[in-house]
């Protein structure tokens, strides 16, 4: 079914108002970026609710900034019906309490006609209670919390304080989780303490995603969004966490929707999950948590965490990470200029005479690479826009779903071999079964070399 609507003019899921501004060579970028958006249309459920679980509205201290129906725009690109959470950035209007910022967004979500569900932003340091109370009160939805932007940790009597709030309203809470932040051991501790809140990580929980998934792998309402810049951090969550903890989410304005519903649906198509499971990825296991109801019955995590890859890919992937890197280290604003080197590293990898069963994703990201190299060349207003191929193409190398039973003859290795490296098959497999057969799978590619 067709879940991503073309704009005007056949732009594709990238928006007629890219399309409008565009002067590169006819059809680069609309053609490269089509091939995304067709085949997300492919791989959205059917039916269901689409809510984009990490939005923000107004302005940020880093010059990011993003209006009300911009925002509308970007969700139209997904789904006419698509919704979205939305809170504030980090506001340079903030004090005191996040009020002026808070009151913006609730107004803005009252003039969404329903495509918005407001979360209150808070600063522990001030008046957060009596902030979250004006503005649930108000009709905010959720609240969230930054824990480096705010420079506060989770043994606070603040924090603590902030939770009862949201048991009391029955409300969620979105944490900035991730970089390796000494307050995310105190997170977990008060999580547990709290198994009643709801909790989404967002970023999947990025660096302290393995140390979160299994201290708080008991905790009934925790759920993790996937708005990641690395593709490998949302496919690991799969290896890490139960399907029905995971939410898409996408970190617009830094991200968009159809970019990260893009990610999170390639990860899920990876890990091999259906189209009912997809639809709570989705939309469906938010919308349970914003209606005060628990997530859906946990199941095992879908992916081994040792899996087979294609090297020529995550070569690419590799490349293409520090171009993001690169772009995103200058500034604010970033500067595409920077990150021209590793697309064009990515796009030599992929001009490989003997790609075996990478082929077809090779000439596919090559083709969303040599739009992003002409937009990072062309001007400041298209330059950006490049970004948005990179992070597809990193997507498609993150998520490949290689065959690599196929390589795995070419290298006349033997039929049980080939059997025991099949790697997604394993679903629900206890993970000492998993790291076994791919040690023994190694162990019997070694010996063939051997012998
Ligand atoms: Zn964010």
């Amino acid at each position: 079914m067709s879940k991503v609507r073309h704009a005007p003019g056949g732009a594709g899921a990238s928006g007629a108002s890219l399309a409008a501004t565009t002067t590169l060579p006819e059809g680069s970028f609309e053609s490269a970026y089509a091939s995304v958006a067709a085949e997300l249309r492919e791989l959205m459920p059917s039916g269901g609710a689409v809510i984009d679980a990490h939005t923000h509205l107004g302005a940020d201290e880093d010059g990011q900034s993003l209006a009300l129906d911009r925002l509308i725009e970007y969700l139209d690109q997904v789904d006419p019906h698509a919704r979205a959470i939305v809170f504030p950035l980090h506001d340079p209007d903030r004090p005191p309490a996040y009020r002026v910022p808070n009151d913006r967004v609730l107004q803005w979500a009252a003039e969404s006609e329903g495509r918005l569900f407001p979360f209150c932003r808070l600063d522990p340091a001030d008046d957060p209670v009596a902030e979250a109370k004006r503005c649930l009160a108000l009709g905010a939805r959720g609240i969230k919390l930054h824990p480096r932007a705010q420079s506060f940790g989770f043994a606070d009597a603040a924090a603590d304080a902030i939770f009862r709030v949201a048991r009391e309203a029955g409300v969620p809470i979105l944490i900035h989780a991730g970089r390796g932040m000494p307050p995310m051991t105190s997170l977990a501790d008060l999580a547990m303490r709290y198994p009643d809140v709801s909790l989404v990580l967002a970023h999947a929980a990025i660096a302290d995603q393995g140390m979160l998934a299994t201290v708080l792998a008991d905790h009934p309402r925790v759920v993790y969004d996937t708005s990641c810049f690395s593709t490998l951090d949302v496919v690991e969550l799969f290896a890490r966490v139960p399907a029905e903890r995971i939410v898409f989410g996408s970190d617009t304005p830094y991200g968009r929707p159809v970019g990260g519903l893009f990610q999170a649906m390639r990860a899920a198509a990876y890990a091999r999950l259906g189209h009912t499971e997809r639809a709570l990825i989705a939309g469906g296991t938010i919308t349970a948590l914003l209606d005060g109801r628990p997530p859906a019955t946990a199941t095992p995590p879908r992916l081994p965490q040792v899996r087979p890859a294609s090297g020529s890919l995550a070569r690419i992937n590799g490349y293409l990470l520090m171009s993001f890197a690169a772009t995103v280290s200058a500034g604010p604003p970033p500067d595409p200029a920077r990150g021209l080197i590793g697309i064009q590293l990515a796009r030599a990898a992929c001009r490989d005479p003997d790609p075996g069963a990478a082929r077809s994703a090779l000439e596919r990201i090559d083709a969303l690479l040599a739009a992003a190299e002409q937009l990072t060349l062309g001007t400041r207003e298209q330059a950006p826009h490049a970004l948005e191929l990179i992070m597809s193409a990193s997507a498609i190398a993150a998520t490949e779903a290689i065959d690599h039973t196929t390589q795995a003859t070419s290298l006349d290795l033997g039929n049980q071999e080939a059997q025991t490296h099949a790697p997604t098959r394993q679903t629900n497999s206890p993970k000492s079964t998993v790291r076994a057969s791919h040690a023994d799978s190694f162990a019997a590619h070694l010996h063939s070399r051997q012998g």
